[in-house]
């Protein structure tokens, strides 16, 4: 992956101040790759990677990131950017029924997404009626009709009256049912062929003329990878397009079609569709898309907690100078409680030492348990908190108590246990006597 990529890449990179020329020419070069591997258009890779180059330029190397992980940052960041950034949503009418008219080529899983969008309108209240003006192939009303039951929305279709073999007409007359029957949203399924063919585009263009939609959404397949910015582009020009939808994410291709078109069109993807059922859709979410392109997988969890991790460790860290260096302090004592975790075994050992058969009980009846709740009262604490518990007064008890889910008593049975500890330690110290088993329970 890209990830793995990079920090080969940046093997020798630790402890510089700032990404070389080399470095970010190389790593401009995994990046194209990556791109290239998830059907990204070579111009939109081009014009993307020339920005990230430019970006990574400037950037110092923070102490929270190895390099890799801050290129990467970099390069989500851009992605989630030139994805849409926030997700875009549906405009509605001011006045009388919305309008979604949708186009695509043929098997790019438009019907299906009309039903699909039904159902989640309808579960927001609102009351749409689907309309088939795809009267290319036999079954396609049928096809609409049968989602449409199943999604429990009405299905307009042609009949003697209402234009039978004429889209454009089924098209019209559908806007006047829907104002008649108080329907607020209309969604207009069309027809698609397997190729761009001019006198399909010239149908959806007339249908777009009949019913003048407030959204037409562009429906495209992931999986046809390069193809997506040609087709997209003939669908602008014939037909136009507010906003996308990528269907059949499900499968194994990796977007990059969301990219190219984006890129190439200007036009947000808006909803994202995953899977053969009614359920299986969603509004587009720029981000998950982006570790999708780059196969991240959680990369960028990780490096969220890297960077979150990094800041707690230099409040402590700010907070100890305050509070005098040496101090035994909570989170000492949480580190202690933890490598007697790791202990367990140890506690054999001690009990054939004499005088430790005390500990050695202690630390069989020490469970697992414990020890996370210790933890998770301590993470309760501020970081100012943990180094000078004196300063834990009864509000603050009350406060983490709530925090992490505990009782106050259990909070100040805590504290208690931690001065005894720190007692227990500092006498050691004097004596001489067994270091680095301080922390123990009392
Ligand atoms: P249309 O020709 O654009 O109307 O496309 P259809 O809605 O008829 O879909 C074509 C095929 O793709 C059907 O077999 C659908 O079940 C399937 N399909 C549609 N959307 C998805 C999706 O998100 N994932 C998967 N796996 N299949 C889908
Ligand atoms: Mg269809």
């Amino acid at each position: 992956t890209l990830s793995d990529r990079l920090a080969d890449t940046f093997k020798n990179l630790r402890g510089k101040g700032r990404l070389s020329d080399a470095d970010i020419d190389a790593t401009a070069r995994e990046i194209r790759i990556a791109l290239l591997e998830a059907d990204v258009a070579l111009p939109v890779v081009k014009e993307f990677v020339a920005a990230v180059k430019d970006r990574a330029r400037g950037e110092e190397v923070s102490g929270a990131l190895n390099p890799a992980q801050q290129i990467i940052k970099i390069v989500n960041e851009e992605l989630v950017e030139i994805l849409g950034g926030e997700t875009r949503r549906l405009r509605y009418a001011k006045t009388g029924p919305t309008v979604i008219m949708l186009a695509g080529l043929q098997g790019a899983g438009k019907t299906t997404l009309a039903a699909k969008l039904a159902l989640w309108l309808k579960e927001q209240g609102k009351q749409p009626l689907l309309v088939a003006c795809d009267l290319q192939r036999p079954n396609a009303v049928k096809q609409l009709q049968v989602n449409g039951e199943r999604a429990g929305v009405p299905v307009f279709a042609p009949e003697p009256g209402n234009g039978v073999g004429d889209p454009v007409g089924v098209a019209r007359a559908s806007i006047e049912e829907a104002t008649r029957r108080l329907h607020d949203v209309v969604i207009v399924d069309t027809a698609g062929r397997l190729g761009v063919d001019a006198e399909l585009m010239q149908q959806a263009a007339d249908i777009r003329d009949a019913v003048r939609p407030d959204e037409v959404l562009f429906v495209v397949d992931a999986m046809i990878g390069q193809d997506a910015v040609g087709t997209a582009q003939a669908f602008l020009d014939g037909v136009g397009f507010d906003g996308v939808v990528l269907t059949k994410l499900d499968g194994d291709a990796r977007g990059g079609a969301a990219l190219s078109i984006r890129s190439v069109t200007g036009r947000p993807v808006m909803f994202a569709s995953n899977g053969e059922k009614l359920t299986d859709f969603d509004v587009f979410h720029p981000d998950r898309m982006a570790g999708r392109i780059l196969d991240m997988g959680d990369v960028m969890t990780l490096i969220e907690q890297a960077e979150k991790t990094f800041d707690q460790e230099q409040a402590l860290k700010a907070a100890r100078k305050l509070s005098g260096d040496g101090e035994f302090t909570l989170e000492d004592f949480l580190e202690q409680m933890q490598q007697v975790r790791k202990l367990g075994s140890m506690s054999k050992i001690l009990g054939m030492l004499p005088g430790m058969g005390q500990m050695r009980e202690q630390l069989e009846n020490f469970d697992d348990r414990e020890i996370d709740r210790i933890q998770a009262i301590i993470y309760s604490m501020t970081p100012a908190e943990r180094v000078n518990p004196k300063m834990i007064d009864g509000s603050r008890r009350a406060r983490i108590a709530k925090g992490c889910g505990r009782t106050v008593t259990d909070v100040n049975q805590l504290v208690d246990r931690f001065f005894e500890a720190r007692k227990m330690m500092q006498q050691m110290a004097r004596g001489g006597g067994m270091p680095g088993m301080p922390g123990m329970p009392g």
